[in-house]
């Protein structure tokens, strides 16, 4: 896969865009953006404005953004769109934070639109925590390694590159089977999400939020202390269910709340949950979280599909 990227395919001119709360594009070429991104909405502070567009408003949108990221470029490689939730076969097949878009055939309707406006280009949809993925191993220089990442953000992503076929919801691998543990925002009981995430962590203190949950328990407060060991402990479990699976190597954390990691402390319960000697060269690294990262992300992914 990897040859093909650095032979003919390394120049093709792709265009990456992102859709969360903001719609982010730009063009990419050899794995950089010589011309920068642009956004939708550009104002900081408007990002309500997609959660209330229907279906058929977000692709007219996402289309603004490709050809504005394209400008005078019409022979278009590919077009690679990076959302969240679950896509299966250029369908959003799930989409918690856009649910106006769950069984959207996003590939069709944005292809037809571009086509209506002068580009002619296969487009790709991938999940964003894969292109995360992807994007890392572009500007990491290992687009020929497993890489994995989790984001602790308001919810727990898990992405890994090289794409592969299947479901990866590894935000929601159960890491305990305690019956009580049921704050994860999909309902589930026992998962990551709902230890980790930063919404089921004001569930669960909600006299205090996670900043000062971290905070107190460096002061030594027992309940504090012992929530966050769990914390650690999850990402541990949760980690560790993936290197048996998959075996080791490379693990990235980002998303806003790598603030809170404490990494000899999540190393120690690794190495108590990982005991096979082949299993334990993995290495666990926290990296940025960024708008261009993703973007070249859905690019990569959007070469491999279409041009790999
Ligand atoms: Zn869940």
């Amino acid at each position: 896969m990897s040859a093909s990227l650095s032979n003919g395919a390394a120049m093709a001119k792709i265009v990456g865009v992102t859709l969360s709360e903001r719609v982010v594009a730009g063009l990419v070429v050899d794995h950089k953006l010589p011309e920068g991104l642009s956004s939708f909405p550009e104002e900081a502070g408007d990002e309500y404005a997609l959660v209330e567009m229907p279906a058929e408003g977000i692709v007219e949108v996402l289309c603004q953004q490709v050809l504005a990221a394209a400008g005078a470029v019409r022979d278009l490689a590919a077009v690679g769109v990076g959302v969240p939730g679950l896509v299966r076969n250029g369908v959003i097949e799930e989409a918690p934070n856009l649910p106006q878009m769950k069984g959207a055939r996003l590939t069709e309707m944005l292809a037809a639109q571009l086509r209506s406006n002068g580009i002619n280009a296969p487009v790709s949809i991938v999940n964003d925590a894969d292109a995360f993925a992807a994007g890392i191993a572009a500007l990491h220089g290992k687009l020929d390694t497993v890489i994995r990442v989790w984001t602790l953000g308001v919810g727990i992503g898990y992405g890994r590159y090289p794409l592969t076929a299947g479901v990866w919801e590894g935000g929601h691998t159960v890491v305990t089977l305690d019956d009580k543990e049921n704050y994860c925002g999909c309902g589930g009981r026992g998962h990551l999400e709902g230890i980790m995430g930063h919404r089921s962590m004001r569930l669960r203190f909600l006299d205090m939020e996670p900043e000062e949950v971290f905070e107190a328990a460096k002061t030594g407060d027992t309940r504090c202390l012992d929530f966050k060991k769990l914390w650690h402990k999850a990402l541990a479990a949760a980690t560790a269910t993936s290197i048996h699976l998959r075996g080791p190597g490379k693990f990235f954390l980002a998303g806003f709340n790598v603030r809170f990691v404490d990494m000899p402390m999540l190393k120690d319960y690794l190495q108590q949950m990982v005991k096979m000697s082949p299993l334990q060269s993995y290495s666990i690294e926290i990296v940025q979280d960024d708008q261009e990262t993703r973007v070249i992300g859905t690019a990569v992914s959007a070469e491999q599909e279409v041009c790999g």
